[in-house]
């Protein structure tokens, strides 16, 4: 029972980023073009109309999503402390969306910073690695996250007011 609201900075308000929505668009037109103007006079006899529109816009709408994938990516990853211009590489050179699928089977749990030295920590960290800073309220006997209002420890009883002051009411302030 973790408070992510204590640790947690959101910035993820926008998670898709301005840059990919315009590429994204770009690229639909761009295939919607190549398939209705630029292909069909290479074409003997074209396809029925039916089949083509179903064809031209499922490209289309799989080449936008593409970019809306790199550009989710290039966002997602830092939060993950990983590497987004190595996972958007993956994601593009990777056929057939392999490489957006490999990084939701491989990425990392969310982090976030701590809010003494800024140090990447993962949601699941009681202390951060780096200057032990408190980051969810734990009981001092059993090390069992607690919540903020808790006065005793619900796994063993410890009484809670005699530990040092959990992060969580620091951050309250
Ligand atoms: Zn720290
Ligand atoms: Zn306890």
């Amino acid at each position: 029972m973790r408070d992510p609201q204590s640790i947690a900075v959101n910035e993820d308000a926008r998670m898709i980023p301005v840059w990919s929505i315009v590429v994204a668009i770009a690229a639909f037109v761009l295939v919607e073009y190549y398939f209705w103007l630029v292909l069909p006079d290479q074409q003997h006899h074209a396809p029925p109309l039916g089949f083509r529109i179903y064809f031209n816009l499922s490209w289309g709408v799989l080449a936008a999503l593409y970019f809306l994938m790199v550009g989710y990516v290039s966002k997602d990853a830092p939060r993950r402390a990983m590497s987004s211009r190595f996972w958007m590489a993956i994601c593009f050179v990777m056929p057939c969306g392999i490489g957006a699928v490999l990084y939701f089977l491989l990425r990392q749990p969310e982090v976030s910073r701590c809010p003494a030295c800024s140090t990447h920590v993962q949601s699941d960290f009681h202390f951060c690695p780096q200057c032990n800073y408190q980051l969810t309220a734990n009981c001092g006997n059993c090390f069992r996250t607690v919540r903020a209002t808790d006065q005793f420890c619900t796994r063993c009883g410890h009484e809670l007011s005699g530990d040092h002051m959990p992060a969580r009411l620091r951050v309250l302030g």
